[in-house]
């Protein structure tokens, strides 16, 4: 990958053009060599950066200054300077610009931003890969992934299945050994788990605490609930104290299922059948997860993490498998996240 002069949109377009040209002088080197001039033997395949900020039309100045630079060493472009705070319409627009420049046998790389919406975005705009932290970065600010993704009701049903008849009904705390109220840490957690039973509503994906049963229709189970899906919650809110659930009943995660390989899982499972179906869960549940955060263990993160990177690894499995039913069923796909999590509002 080529260096860039990366600026955030905040600067003006005398910079971006300075941008666009020392970035277009930055490849040439890559490819040539510092001061090798162009007789030099090109290196093998290079991504070119491509700059010029919320500016369309220097995003594509960028593109064509990168195809010249590099010329029979091109191997792709990465789209640099983006979620550093443009409007989504401003990163819209650009992109659009950048694409549309693009030999299209070429892939695109795109650095930075990773939130659902962007990366829905980003991949209706024509972008290949998208190289980002945000999974990561929400692990280490305490919060689990929680959107919601077509394959689920199918997992949590075999899930369930698994966890025995109990599954993950509607009412966890109803297994849960007693609590000894007068301790200081049992008494928080019990008036917590109380102000979550008369709420009903999931502490991480903000919907009501049954939409994930094993049996029954969650849209169903859902209705009267608010409109919108929670992307993701934190770990550190005192009602999961209780929770013996798995961050998303039904992921298939090292977390929330227990094991780091399918093979594991399936061996572990007639061992520990009972007491998986009396806590509901075969892997780590929120209430531990909820603990490890308040004692600063490392190994919150460290599921957080692993939990996070699966679904992000789910919700590109969706949109690939949609990429390759192909009509309009990535628009179908795209707009269903984002209308189920109220993502454009
Ligand atoms: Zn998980």
């Amino acid at each position: 990958m080529s260096p860039c002069v990366e600026l955030d949109p905040c600067n003006g377009r005398k910079r971006h053009e300075d941008a666009v040209r020392h970035t277009g002088d930055l490849i040439r080197d890559t490819v040539h060599g510092v001061g090798a001039g162009p007789s030099a033997a090109p290196q093998p395949a290079v991504l070119a950066a491509v700059v010029g900020g919320a500016f369309p039309d220097l995003r594509r100045s960028s593109v064509e200054a990168a195809v010249a630079a590099a010329g029979d060493s091109l191997g792709g472009f990465v789209l640099a300077g983006m979620g550093l705070g443009e409007t989504r319409a401003e990163r819209a627009a650009s992109l659009a610009a950048a694409v549309e420049a693009m030999p299209a046998h070429l892939p695109r790389v795109l650095v930075g931003p990773g939130d659902v919406l962007s990366v829905l975005d980003a991949i209706r705009a024509g972008v290949d890969v998208i190289d980002t932290d945000w999974p990561e970065t929400l692990a280490s600010f305490g919060h689990a992934l929680t959107m919601r993704l077509p394959g689920d009701d199918e997992r949590a049903a075999r899930a369930a299945a698994r966890a025995g008849p109990a599954g993950w009904g509607e009412a966890p705390l109803a297994r849960l050994p007693e609590v000894d109220a007068s301790d200081q840490a049992g008494g928080a957690a019990q008036r917590a788990s109380e102000a979550w039973d008369q709420a009903r509503t999931d502490p991480l994906t903000g919907r009501p605490c049954f939409p994930l049963a094993a049996t029954g229709s969650p849209e169903a189970a859902a209705e009267g609930a608010p409109a919108t899906w929670r992307v993701h919650g934190s770990v550190s809110d005192p009602r999961l104290a209780l929770d013996r659930r798995p961050l998303v009943p039904g992921c298939e995660c090292p977390a929330c299922a227990g094991s780091w390989s399918p093979a594991a899982l399936t061996d572990k499972l007639p061992s520990a059948a009972a007491d998986d179906a009396a806590m509901g869960t075969t892997g780590y549940s929120r209430a531990y997860i909820h603990h490890l955060w308040g004692s600063h263990e490392l190994l919150a993160q460290a599921l957080l993490e692993a939990h996070n990177a699966w679904r992000y690894r789910q919700l590109l499995a969706d949109v690939r498998a949609a990429l390759v039913s192909g009509g309009s069923a990535l628009e179908d796909l795209c707009e269903r996240l984002v209308s189920l999590h109220g993502l454009a509002r």
